[in-house]
């Protein structure tokens, strides 16, 4: 068999392990010819020396120096910078880019993986959610597919591979640690209970993005550009429990779902084996021991997180770079604790409402209203 080479940006994080973990079942499928990091060297170089990985980048450049001194005398390639990211990205021998970087970090290094033709897994939604018509225009016109890493967008890839008479798509989500709360309950709630999600493990800036349904809401948009249907044809339901993980309603009345136990490894192997299905050692879904599958609407009044991307959505053009660029700045600022649970809402809003919308955007004007975007949340900080 062929072994497909891999590069997973974001190696160290809650998606970049378990996907290396996936790799590691199958080395006779998968090489692993490229790794990239922000800063934690000690997880890379350690993933580097146990893969045998040829090529690594590191985007912080005091540890990115560290990193090269330590791969003195070793057979590996060291890339620095945002630069580094970009060139890994490209590899030439590459055929499969998994994008599990966090933030719009991701953008740039996807839109050169595309250039080069690579197949991309993508995670990171906020690429889609910033700059969605660029990076689908860009794979469509080289061919390449994009596979959804995002496990509701897997589940809605697993569903629609029949095209036609869709008439609606379904994301559902856990609805988070705060689900059935109101706006007072949740004033005074600190990073430390919002850090904790019911049912998935994920990274800091997703799961506080998961307990104000903000994760929803970047995932209406990264639908509508993974699948191409319209905003009034995406819905977003809440299922606590995390097994039912996306839906697709056809014309006819007919509804496809995916379901299975939250597990990320599951919707990891499928974009990597796509369009194969092979087994794994993970445990089958039991409905049996799942008790009960429950499913209620969004409260959009109370999460206004999930309203406001929607609204982002659909005005287009830049709007949601700004909504994305102002939600990261006020998710670091709460995990920092300089700013409250309720204001993330506020000082997105706030952001978009002082922008002035650029419609069909460049990369340049999506990457300067991000940039833009991060400096007049960052001021209401102060
Ligand atoms: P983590 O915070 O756990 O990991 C982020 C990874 O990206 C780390 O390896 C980090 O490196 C690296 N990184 C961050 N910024 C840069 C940068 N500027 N240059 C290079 N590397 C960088 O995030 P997750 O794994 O949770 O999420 C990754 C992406 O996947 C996000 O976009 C998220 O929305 C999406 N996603 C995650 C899911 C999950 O279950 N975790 C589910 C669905 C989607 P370092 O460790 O050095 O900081
Ligand atoms: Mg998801």
């Amino acid at each position: 068999m062929d072994r497909k080479n891999v590069v997973v940006l974001g190696s160290t994080g809650s998606i970049g392990r378990q996907a290396l973990e996936v790799i590691g079942w199958w080395p006779e499928r998968f090489r692993l010819v490229g790794l990239a990091t922000n800063n934690n060297i000690d997880l890379l170089f350690k993933q580097v020396l146990k893969f045998g990985v040829p090529v690594a980048a590191v985007t912080d450049p005091a540890a990115a120096g560290e990193f090269e001194q330590r791969c003195r005398g070793r057979r590996v390639t060291c890339l620095q910078g945002n630069d580094g990211l970009s060139e890994l990205a490209g590899l030439p021998e590459a055929e499969i880019v998994l994008v599990a970087v966090s933030g719009t970090a991701g953008l740039v290094p996807t839109l050169e993986a595309i250039a080069g033709g690579k197949t991309v897994a993508l995670a990171n939604k906020e690429t889609l959610v910033a700059a969605g018509s660029l990076v689908m225009g860009a794979a469509q016109r080289r061919g390449v597919q994009v596979i959804p890493v995002d496990s509701e967008h897997s589940a809605i890839h697993q569903c629609l591979q029949q095209k036609g008479g869709v008439a609606r798509l379904i994301i559902t989500g856990s609805g988070g640690p705060f689900r059935g709360w109101k706006s007072e309950q949740l004033q005074n709630v600190t990073p430390d209970l919002a850090l904790r999600h019911p049912t998935w493990q994920m990274g800091a800036k997703i799961t506080i993005d998961s307990a104000t349904l903000m994760n929803k809401g970047l995932e209406v948009i990264e639908a509508r550009w993974l699948f191409g249907l319209d905003y009034p044809k995406i819905d977003v339901l809440i299922h606590p429990q995390s097994i039912v993980h996306g839906l697709v309603a056809y014309q006819d009345g007919a509804v496809l779902a995916q379901l299975g136990w939250p597990d990320m490894r599951v919707p990891i192997q499928y974009a990597l084996c796509y369009p194969e299905r092979i087994a794994n050692c993970l445990e089958p879904l039991d409905l049996s021991r799942a008790a009960q599958l429950t499913f209620e609407a969004p409260d959009l009044k109370t999460f206004r997180c999930l309203a406001l991307a929607i609204e982002a959505g659909t005005m287009g053009g830049t709007m949601p770079a700004v909504l994305n660029a102002a939600n990261e700045v006020a998710v670091t600022a709460f995990l920092r604790g300089e700013t409250s649970f309720l204001s993330i809402p506020e000082i997105i809003e706030k952001t978009m409402s002082r922008h002035d919308l650029i419609d069909s955007p460049g990369l340049e004007e999506i990457l300067e209203a991000d940039g833009w975007a991060r400096q007049i949340a960052g001021q209401m900080l102060t």
